[in-house]
């Protein structure tokens, strides 16, 4: 944050609180804040009773801003409630500023135990690291134990030592980008986030009084449809409407305005005409309304940038505009003009719009499962799917979310949001964006290159989503998931009394990746004497039409109780035998995930009746493994193929849950410990640095230049063979005969990492070498593909090759030659492609594939969200169709994966760590049996706007809101 620049921030209650540098106009507003300090406050901050202090420090806190010192404000509603500020010490007898500073704070006494102070500091420590502080000094009554308390929650290593009635408290910032320490205090903020976030919610989902402004007498409009819809619902709190010609609305009373109504609602739903909004939302924050739905559509980009700025400037949530309404079914708030009222139960679903969501919102009722809450965040200008994430994480009610959006804001974000939600419960999504290619390809033509490589339902599960290809999969799949727990493996028993759907069930299995169990052994023989005569076990356990209730339901118990069983289908069509086998299977006291499908039901799926016929909400808590499903309802299909459809998804599901706890690899060279013992700058740093001055020289962005992308990857330890640039042909030579001494080894990779202004060093790791040998490479401004163009000339072995190749690139590319490359040449090995594309949904992805010539004619890739653990990368290098030539195909040696490993998890690194990176194209790298090694690199930065992970910010840019409003359109 600069001088100018302001940001809105969440107060642990959910106030919003805005937090900017003071200017000189801010005088005596600062003054008047210390001035009206008690005597308590004022003694705590300054440690007496001084008259003088507020003109002081009000004065100090307006100085011109400078690199010794720095001063925040945080106000509420235009009122200046805190203060802080830091100084940096001086050495006394040099006066040169020391790498500490002393912070001050002082917060309004009404603000107190909001948390102003604690957002404070953060916003100090993200100004202090930018001006590479080491640590804060804190000066502190031993009274004052909610300021120590502020310092000691800070989720930093502080130490405090006691003198007299003074506590000095030392707090040290997070180092330059790295380590456990920077972690530990991520998380600190994100928590306090995620609890500020949830609290600025609580007003809109659990409101005790609710105005719906705008509620016409006629029937048909929006407004009405919601008051009715809040009395139908049954509303407990208290509901008022605003409109001008009536004294009443179906009962509810009508005010003329906002100011009017007996008390201040907790929630505002608007339905007014798109000029009025803004006017509208200014009554509802001046008068202290905690939240709004818009449901007005049709506001222009100044309308919506104004109504946003009126929200953050009150402390009001926004939902909407152009919104059709949240409901929660459990409480009778059902602010939304859906035809139907909701039914309370488990799935929390947020839409963009009404129409199918609202679809979902019925199908969801009919099957039982309910619905926790719902909102429709129509433009989300405010609140956005990442917000109902945390909101349904800590409801205490949601055990399923479907996110039925388009699209889903800020990628990190919401990458990092998912997997957190998904680690607890199933996170659902329809994967609308099988047409993005396109898309994607009229924004940027590059970026369109990532597609192709994996498809977008793998990066949903990727990041621990479940993605359907269409609407009634959803529903499907969340009639599983919402009652059944997650199964521990691929495994499932198949048990039909139709032995023809059973063979069917079994094709679906080995199609999705499943494997049928088959009973074996004293278990086979233990099964047979439960069933029929005639009955077939092998495979899909097949009972014969003659099976009766009680048999096919113990049949079941039987099987669940098999330890190889993860999961179970069981598929019956209602015999004279047996005209109540449907209610076998839910009689059956299972405790693995059970599946019915009932071939002659008229509905798609629907839920079973659980054993003690309790409606789903009451059930056991699905989403963990080893809870009875015995005791609750059952998912039951009309097609087997649908029914282990869900099957699938939800084992993968749990395989990525298991897989989830891998841990991210820690690069201490990159994270720069060494560096700090050495007294230099960590890699990451250096990196970051190169790439801003990069970028301040190209604001547009664009490709860096060779020095600057082999110092990039060799900042992350990235293996790079050398090149050194030659102008002639005796530069050339004379750069050539460095790698034909070995100077420049040309075949291993550690030789060959040897940069060649470093000391010679000899032939290798032992045996006999084959004859050093280069490459020349044309170095011609624009020139992307350069074997294309006949650019590149490998394994030139003499002195003369050397020298003619040069004339020859020369020849071939006239004045456009800016200079040749010359590099060892690499052999031996297999040629692979490392990539990073950035994804508008998820963020960066590492793509790996066969490289070289052969990338683009194979077309053999495939791709992973980053970061990567060790097992990504090793499940992303077998996911290629060549990985067989990495593992020592025919006898060849096999590549050495470990390397490969290494590379794929530090290009990984590098596009998290910088998000400026839009495009990384290692292409080839040389994997060896003795490592990996880059000898081509392309690297494409773009600017991003500037984001700090250490501060936490609503979002309120004109920007975004003119993305928002042209993006996606009007949803109505
Ligand atoms: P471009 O991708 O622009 O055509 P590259 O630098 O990737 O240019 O070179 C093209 C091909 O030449 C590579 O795929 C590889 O087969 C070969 N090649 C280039 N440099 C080397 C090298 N140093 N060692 C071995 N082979 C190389
Ligand atoms: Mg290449």
């Amino acid at each position: 944050m600069d001088g100018t620049a302001s940001v809105y921030a969440l107060l642990a209650d959910g106030t919003t609180v805005l937090i900017r540098a003071p200017v000189a106009g801010d005088f005596d507003a600062i003054k008047a804040m210390h001035e009206a300090m008690s005597p308590a406050n004022t003694y705590l901050r300054f440690f007496s009773m001084s008259r003088t202090a507020a003109e002081r420090e009000a004065r100090r806190l307006t100085r011109e801003p400078g690199r010794d010192h720095a001063a925040l404000l945080a106000l509420v509603g235009g009122d200046i409630v805190g203060t802080a500020g830091y100084e940096v010490a001086k050495d006394e007898a040099t006066g040169e500023p020391r790498d500490f500073a002393e912070i001050a704070f002082a917060v309004a006494d009404s603000m107190h135990h909001r948390g102003i102070a604690t957002l404070l500091l953060e916003h100090l420590v993200s100004l202090a690291r930018a001006q590479g502080l080491g640590y804060f000094v804190a000066e502190t009554l031993s009274e004052n134990t909610p300021m120590i308390r502020v310092f000691s929650d800070a989720g930093l290593p502080v130490r405090s030592s006691r003198a007299g009635g003074v506590i000095t408290i030392t707090i040290p910032l997070p180092p330059a980008d790295t380590s456990s320490e920077l972690d530990a205090y991520l998380d600190t903020v994100a928590r306090r986030e995620r609890k500020a976030s949830v609290a600025s919610l609580r007003p809109v989902f659990e409101p005790e009084s609710v105005v719906v402004i705008g509620a016409g007498r006629r029937h048909a409009s929006v407004g009405r449809s919601v008051v009715d819809n809040m009395l139908k619902g049954g509303f407990r709190g208290r509901l008022y409407a605003v409109n001008p010609n009536a004294r009443q609305i179906s009962g509810v009373p009508s005010f003329p305005d906002v100011e009017q109504l007996p008390e201040v609602p907790d929630l505002a739903v608007v339905a007014v005409p798109p000029p009025a909004v803004v006017g509208v939302a200014q009554s509802c924050g001046a008068a202290g309304v905690r939240g709004l739905v818009v449901l007005t559509a049709g506001m222009d980009i100044a309308q919506s940038a104004d109504l946003l700025a009126v929200c953050r400037g009150h402390g009001m949530r926004l939902i909407g505009p152009n919104c059709f309404g949240i409901a929660v079914p459990a409480t009778g708030l059902d602010a939304a003009f859906s035809a139907t009222t909701p039914l309370a139960g488990v799935a929390g679903l947020v839409m963009q719009s009404g129409g199918l969501g609202f679809a979902l919102v019925d199908q969801l009722s009919r099957l039982g499962i309910g619905i926790s809450s719902f909102a429709s965040v129509g433009n989300k200008l405010d609140v956005s799917s990442n917000d109902m994430l945390m909101w349904w994480e800590q409801d205490g009610v949601t055990r399923v979310a479907v996110l039925y959006i388009e699209s889903f804001g800020n990628p990190r974000k919401f990458a990092r949001t998912a997997r957190r939600v998904s680690a607890r419960m199933p996170v659902l999504t329809v994967h609308a964006g099988r047409t993005e290619a396109g898309q994607q390809a009229a924004a940027s033509h590059t970026r369109a290159a990532a597609t192709p490589f994996v498809t977008r339902e793998a990066l949903f599960e990727q990041a621990g989503i479940i993605a359907t290809p269409g609407y009634g999969e959803l529903v499907e799949a969340t009639a599983l998931l919402a009652t059944q727990p997650i199964p521990g493996g691929r495994t499932i028993a198949i048990v039909s009394n139709v032995g023809g759907a059973g063979v069917l069930a079994a094709d679906a299995c080995h199609e999705e990746g499943l494997v049928v169990h088959h009973p074996r052994g004293p278990r086979a023989r233990a099964l047979q004497a439960l069933l029929p005569e005639g009955s077939a076990v092998d495979g899909p356990v097949d009972t014969t039409a003659t099976i009766s209730r009680e048999e096919f339901c113990r049949v079941l118990e039987h099987l669940a109780a098999d330890d190889h069983v993860d999961a179970m289908i069981a598929i019956v069509l209602p015999t004279a035998p047996a005209p109540d086998i449907v209610a076998g299977i839910s009689a059956a006291a299972v405790a693995k995930p059970l599946a019915a499908v009932v071939l002659n039901q008229p509905q798609a799926v629907r839920l079973l009746p659980g054993q003690n016929e309790t409606a789903p909400s009451s059930s056991p808590p699905a989403g963990s493994t080893g809870v009875p499903s015995g005791a609750g309802p059952v998912p039951a299909y009309i097609y087997p193929e649908a029914a282990v459809r869900a099957l699938g998804r939800a084992v993968r599901h749990g395989e990525w849950r298991a897989r989830s706890q891998g841990e991210m690899p820690r690069f201490p060279d990159i994270e720069g410990r060494e560096a700090a013992f050495a007294g230099t700058m960590a890699p990451i740093a250096e990196a970051r640095a190169l790439v801003r001055a990069f970028l301040a020289r190209t604001p547009g962005g664009g490709w860096l230049s060779h020095a600057e992308r082999h110092a990039l990857l060799r900042a992350y330890g990235i293996p790079v063979a050398p090149i050194v640039s030659a102008c002639t042909e005796d530069q050339a030579a004379h750069a050539a005969a460095a790698i034909f001494a070995g100077q420049v080894g040309g075949t291993g990779v550690a030789a060959a990492e040897k940069d060649a202004s470093k000391a010679p060093v000899s032939g290798g790791s032992g045996g006999p070498l084959p004859r050093a040998s280069t490459v020349l490479k044309a170095e011609v401004p624009g020139l992307v593909h350069k074997s294309e163009a006949g650019a590149v000339l490998v394994d030139l072995r003499t002195e003369a090759d050397v020298r003619e190749g040069y004339r020859t690139l020369a020849a071939r590319f006239g004045p456009d030659l800016a200079g040749v490359g010359v590099q060892p040449m690499i052999t031996g090995g297999t040629e692979v492609m490392v990539g990073v594309a950035d994804d508008q949904m998820f963020g960066p992805l590492v793509i790996f594939g066969l490289g070289g010539i052969a990338t683009e004619v194979l077309a053999d890739h495939s791709a992973r969200l980053a970061p990567l653990t060790a097992d990504d990368a090793q499940a992303l290098i077998d996911s290629i169709r060549s990985a067989p030539l990495l593992h020592g195909h025919r006898g060849a040696p096999a590549a050495d994966l470990g390397a490969l490993r290494d590379v794929l998890m530090r290009v990984s690194r590098l596009a998290d760590d910088i998000p400026e990176i839009s495009e990384l194209d290692l292409n080839p790298v040389i994997a060896r049996p003795d490592g990996a090694i880059a000898v081509d690199a392309r690297i494409r930065v773009v600017p991003q706007e500037p984001t700090d992970p250490f501060l936490r910010r609503l979002r309120l840019s004109l920007r975004m809101v003119v993305i928002l409003s042209l993006g996606e359109g009007n949803p109505l």
